[in-house]
């Protein structure tokens, strides 16, 4: 049996490894673009900060140098042969192989797509722009902050988890930070205007400048980025942090008749529309029983679950996937908690506790009388309580009964 994997992160990783241990004699093809061994997406803005050194990012050792360790590389110890720096450009579901860039052909017996999602990028480029999400760019990003000079001007542009990311950076290397996003508030199509409100205040009163509907940006500089002009208005900036949002990463499924919409489409059992493809992580749009749709979701947990979950279903299991999955993140000192299906338009109603005086609030998502998910944004207390209604698969009155 040979099993090949397209994408050597969190979810391609660990489904490898899963392979492994229950298939010992099969063989495993892990294909890489990044050069790197398996790394913590999540560790990037700690060793950014200087709270952790850069080798503490690595999951898995290299073997070479650079990135890890010396020695004998977890891949070779594996039996995983580890393609890395190479890019799948086609998927040949007919004749069961990948085509790479560098002209080899990879057949398989078994497919996992976990390419995760790309960074979208803005159409201006100018030295001093950063982007964050591998390592190359928080090695960047290392660099640019090293460069910067006495009382520098930092921007931030988008409203999301990066921009977030940016905040708590440009913070705690006490900048003069400015944010500039399109909507009303953070996460404008996902938060409430209340923990918008409360989110917002964090900001100011951490000395954070914050400009909001700013739907078009433009970056002013000759050689580097020196100000961003927005709503009429330029800024002056040194650098400029870039959080517009990602999209899974799947262009090179363009005729393969793998069915996608936001993600690639998969059922409970991680299995695409064509036999023996299947797919995890970040890229995934898969069936949640739980909440009785497709979901996409993009956060770390997720990711590693799907791939221990989609290597048993590969082996030849039939297990669904189950997870009430959840991001937490403290933006300069408030904390922002997303738990299970957060999806505003598919919600029949939401109800709230907590108010912009109380100084937090948590928001429930309800569908066909079911809690499928919540929002807490102040109020990291309710977390356990809250994940265990949605777990339990609790009633829209429950929440009444919490709201009394
Ligand atoms: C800075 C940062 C902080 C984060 N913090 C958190 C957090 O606190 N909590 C949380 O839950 N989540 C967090 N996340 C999100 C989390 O890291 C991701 O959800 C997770 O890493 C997704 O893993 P994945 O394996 O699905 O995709 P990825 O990690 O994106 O891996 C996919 C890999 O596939 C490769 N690839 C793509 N296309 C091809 C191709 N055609 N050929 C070969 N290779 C290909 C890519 O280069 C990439 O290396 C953070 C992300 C970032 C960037």
């Amino acid at each position: 049996m040979h099993y090949v994997i397209i994408g050597g992160g969190i979810a391609g990783t660990t489904a490898a490894e899963e392979l492994r241990k229950l298939d010992p004699d099969s063989e495993i093809t892990l294909i890489s673009e990044e050069y790197h061994a398996l790394y913590s997406r999540v560790l990037l803005p700690h060793y950014i900060k200087g709270k952790i050194p850069r080798e503490r990012v690595f999951l898995k050792k290299s073997g070479g140098a650079g990135s890890g360790s010396a020695g004998e590389s977890w891949y070779e110890e594996q039996k995983i042969e580890w393609l890395t720096g190479e890019i799948v450009l086609r998927v040949d579901t007919k004749n069961k192989f990948v085509e790479l860039l560098s002209g080899r052909e990879v057949e398989y017996d078994k497919l996992l797509i976990a390419s995760g999602v790309e960074v979208k990028l803005m159409e201006q480029d100018l030295p001093g722009l950063s982007y964050l999400r591998t390592l190359d760019d928080a090695d960047h990003l290392v660099e640019l902050l090293r460069a910067l000079p006495k009382d520098a001007k930092v921007g931030i542009y988008g409203g999301g988890f990066i921009a977030s990311e940016y905040l708590n950076i440009f913070h705690e290397a006490n900048l003069q930070t400015t944010i500039a996003y399109r909507g009303s508030h953070m996460w404008s199509r996902g938060l409430s205007k209340e923990a918008g409100e409360l989110i917002k205040n964090q900001l100011v009163q951490s000395g954070i400048v914050v400009l909001e509907n700013a739907k078009e940006i433009e970056f002013l500089g000759d050689k580097k980025i020196e100000a961003f002009l927005t709503n009429g208005q330029t800024h002056p900036c040194d650098l400029m942090g870039l959080g517009v949002g990602v999209a899974p990463h799947f262009s090179f499924l363009k005729d393969s008749g793998i069915e996608v919409n936001q993600g690639i489409i998969a059922n409970q059992f991680l299995e695409t529309n064509v036999q023996d493809i299947f797919v995890a992580g970040d890229v995934a749009e898969y069936f949640d029983e739980r909440y009785g749709r497709h979901l996409h979701v993009a956060s770390w947990m997720n990711a590693q679950m799907q791939g221990r979950c989609v290597a048993k279903n590969m082996f030849g299991e039939k297990v669904s996937f189950d997870l009430v999955s959840s991001y937490a993140m403290d933006i300069v000192g408030i904390d922002v908690i997303f738990i299970g299906d957060v999806s505003r338009s598919d919600a029949d109603e939401t109800k709230m506790i907590g108010s912009v005086n109380d100084g937090g609030v948590t928001e429930f998502f309800i569908r066909k009388n079911q809690i499928v998910g919540a929002i807490l944004v102040g109020r990291n207390g309710d977390r356990k309580a809250v994940t265990e209604l949605i777990r339990q698969k609790a009633t829209g009155a429950e929440v009444e009964a919490l709201l009394v």
